[in-house]
């Protein structure tokens, strides 16, 4: 996975860095990754998630491969301004379950000099672009586009196929109820 070489890392501005993809692409466990090195460089991080996300922690995020951080549950997007005052580092996972003010949000905590590490699904189960993911590529300075492995095929996959019939946009869940697919193995279970 692509990321800045600490000698490039732009100084004393904020900056916006979003990790895209679907479901079982590893994106919390690069946000993770990221937190984790700001953290041994003694930068002060803070880590959020929306309240909808209540899987396998209350107060921490959790990657599939069961790594964690300490993180804030907040149910609106702009209680982040003021919990991350105090940080240099911020991190938000699970950014398409906020509302469009996360947009704002991010460019502020950018503008007052955080680098901001949102990650998220970047389409819903079927493959439509999830807000607010799709315009915070557009202002993020940096973009990494997670890719799993298709479950069918084996090809790279960015599509996160839902296993169950349901026409809710939010069905939290994981591998019980979905899995990654390729765009030519990806359906829509209503249609099929
Ligand atoms: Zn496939």
């Amino acid at each position: 996975m692509n990321e800045l070489a600490p000698h490039s890392m732009p100084k004393d501005i904020g900056w916006i860095e979003v990790i895209a993809g679907c479901m079982f692409s590893g994106k919390t466990e690069e946000l993770i990754r990221r937190l984790r090195r700001a953290q041994i460089a003694k930068q002060k991080i803070r880590v959020f998630k929306p309240k909808i996300d209540t899987r396998y922690s209350e107060g921490s995020i959790v990657s599939h491969s069961e790594q964690s951080l300490p993180s804030t549950i907040v149910e609106d997007a702009r209680e982040i301004i003021h919990l991350a005052k105090d940080a240099q580092v911020v991190g938000i996972d699970e950014a398409q379950f906020f509302s469009n003010d996360l947009i704002q949000v991010c460019n502020t905590l950018a503008s007052k000099g955080k680098r901001v590490i949102v990650a998220g699904l970047d389409q819903d189960y079927r493959g439509i672009p999830f807000e607010p993911m799709p315009q915070l590529l557009a202002i993020a300075e940096y973009i990494t586009k997670a890719l799993a492995i298709c479950v069918n095929c084996g090809n790279p996959a960015d599509k996160t196929q839902r296993k169950i019939v349901s026409k809710e946009r939010v069905v939290v869940g994981a591998a019980d109820i979905y899995e990654a697919r390729c765009r030519r193995c990806h359906y829509i279970p209503e249609e099929s």
